[in-house]
This record gives structure tokens, C-alpha cells and sequence, in this order.
């Protein structure tokens, strides 16, 4: 997706606070932090959103989860806790079509969209 902002942070054409990157994913530091920490993790890949996972990328989520859990550990929220939250279409509050996880925590957290 050639004009896809977060397609262009993946192939680091827009600057971002990179904390995490393989051959796969991406994270980065949200630019309008809802908490202390704040991330954002994102596929390489331009999907649009979870609807466009099946069985043959399924396995992307997994590794999302897996580096969640490894960045929570490293930002020192893992134990108080966080929230991940994906979100899916217009109603569901999603403004970047390119399917993102947000990785939020570092205080109590209320309702975050
Ligand atoms: P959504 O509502 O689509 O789930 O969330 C999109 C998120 O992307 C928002 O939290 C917003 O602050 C973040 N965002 C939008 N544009 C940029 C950008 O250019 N850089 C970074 N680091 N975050 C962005
Ligand atoms: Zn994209």
C-alpha cells in the first residue's frame, strides 16, 4: 500500500521511536501517548485489520502476543498490568487502516478506545 502511513513506517520512510522490529513486525511509540507507555504493533505486511487474518497468517497474531508480553516485560508494566486492544473498523475506533495492536499501561487504566 504505497500511501499507507503505517506502511511507510514499516519501510522507514516516516520516522518513529522504534523499540521492537524483525522480519515480521513492528513497534513503535504512539504519537499521542493515552498513557506512560504506549506502543503500537504493527504487521509489515499491510492488512487492513483483524478481518483480514485467516488461516494462512494466523500465526502473526501469535508473534504479536509473544512480543507484547516481551515489551511489557521490558517497560516494567508486566506486573502491575496493561491492556492490548486492536481495533476493527469505523465503530470500533479505528482510524489507521493497517491493522495495529496498542500496547498501553504505566497507570491504572480507565476506558481507552
Ligand atoms: P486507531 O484508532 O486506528 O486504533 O489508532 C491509531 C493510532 O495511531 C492512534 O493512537 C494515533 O495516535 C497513532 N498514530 C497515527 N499516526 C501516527 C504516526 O504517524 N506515528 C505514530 N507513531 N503514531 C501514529
Ligand atoms: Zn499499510
Amino acid at each position: 500500500m504505497q500511501d499507507c502511513i503505517f506502511c511507510k513506517i514499516g519501510r522507514g520512510e516516516i520516522p518513529s521511536a522504534i523499540v521492537y522490529e524483525d522480519d515480521r513486525i513492528i513497534a513503535f511509540k504512539d504519537i499521542n501517548p493515552l498513557a506512560p507507555v504506549h506502543l503500537l504493533l504493527i504487521p509489515r505486511e499491510h492488512l487492513t485489520n483483524i478481518l483480514d487474518i485467516n488461516e494462512g497468517n494466523v500465526d502473526l497474531i501469535g508473534h504479536i502476543h509473544l512480543v507484547a508480553n516481551k515489551l511489557a516485560k521490558e517497560a516494567g508494566i508486566a506486573e502491575k498490568g496493561f491492556r492490548i486492544v486492536t481495533n476493527c473498523n469505523e465503530e470500533g475506533g479505528q482510524i489507521i487502516f493497517h491493522m495495529h495492536y496498542h500496547l498501553i499501561g504505566g497507570e491504572e487504566l480507565k476506558n481507552f478506545a
